[in-house]
């Protein structure tokens, strides 16, 4: 009886030693990098194709932290074979200052090959992720990117705000994917100069529209703006909400609304993503009126891939008539 189950023992390790071998022998054989399965003059045998019934086709996944830096990796991928990029945060988000992650997007960030991130501070999650995942390729949007700091010498991350900051991510962005994925370096570069080639003809369009402009002085809603307002010589004169979702004290009102009446500053920019209930308050209480100007921190499911620059075009829109 024992001399029987030790046998039976024998043979279940000798069949996971066989087994494995057999596993290492086969993934030595799979082609490396991309798995290009379909090469010119190669011979597609059934073995080939159930390679890629299994599934082992490379597919590069890139993940993205927020909408923005979808929306410029989305164009900086385009038509970019067996490579899919995917938002970790819902669309609708927005900024992730306070962001805690999920248990599914650490197990999104886990399928990942590459995470594409803001940086400067503002995805206040990722020591967790590299903790979490030390194998995981990053690049960094706001690399080398000269940051503008607030009264207290904090710096701001909401770079992708102004154009030029766009451009500049867009230009990292593109970088630091050619060096983790070498293989598809041209069309990222081709991609990236057609993209900025588009964003550069909209700040010009911007910029000369916003030459003649009577009033500069402007009340934004959350911190989102220093870069934007420093690119068309705009001068903020309050934020309403530091950090999104955390109301003014009645001290800051007060002080937001004697801003505003001692300068006569006649605009006050809410932001659509959310409640314009204390900008409204301020507006009642001064000459001032309520815009909406978008910082592109939230967008569209699927957003289409010029839906940076649809916001943009808002945006002058809404500056245009607010500062005549
Ligand atoms: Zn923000």
């Amino acid at each position: 009886m024992l001399r029987k189950s030790l046998f039976i023992k024998f043979s279940l390790i000798l069949l996971a030693v066989a087994l494995f071998f057999s596993a290492c022998a086969r993934q030595e054989n799979a082609p490396q990098g991309s798995l290009d399965n379909n090469r010119e003059g190669e011979v597609q045998t059934p073995s080939n194709k159930d390679r890629d019934k299994a599934g082992t086709v490379d597919e590069k996944l890139i993940v993205t932290s927020f909408y923005p830096i979808y929306v410029f990796t989305v164009n900086i991928a385009k038509d970019v074979p067996n490579v899919k990029v995917v938002n970790l945060t819902e669309p609708q988000t927005g900024c992730l200052h306070d962001y805690q992650l999920l248990p599914s997007d650490l197990k999104t960030l886990s399928k990942a090959d590459i995470f594409v991130y803001n940086g400067a501070g503002l995805e206040s999650f990722l020591d967790k992720v590299i903790e979490q995942l030390p194998g995981l390729k990053l690049v960094e949007a706001s690399k080398d990117i000269p940051l503008l700091k607030d009264e207290n010498g904090e710096e701001n991350p909401h770079v992708w705000v102004s154009i030029s900051g766009a451009i500049e991510e867009v230009r990292n962005i593109a970088d630091q994917l050619s060096s983790l994925d070498p293989e598809n370096k041209e069309l990222y570069m081709a991609n990236s100069s057609e993209y900025i080639k588009k964003l550069e003809a909209l700040k010009e369009k911007m910029t000369n529209s916003l030459k003649d402009i009577k009033t500069r002085d402007i009340v934004t809603f959350h911190e989102a703006f220093p870069y934007f307002a420093q690119e068309f010589d705009l001068n903020i004169v309050a934020v309403v909400e530091r950090e999104p979702g955390t109301e003014p004290s009645a001290g800051e009102l007060r002080e937001i609304i004697e801003d505003i009446n001692t300068r006569g500053t006649r605009v006050i920019f809410a932001e659509p993503q959310y409640s314009p209930r204390a900008a409204e308050s301020i507006a009642a209480q001064t000459n001032a009126k309520v815009y909406f100007l978008d910082p592109v921190a939230t967008g569209p499911k699927d957003a289409p891939a010029d839906s940076y620059e649809k916001a943009m075009e808002e945006n002058l829109k809404v500056l245009v008539e607010a500062l005549k």
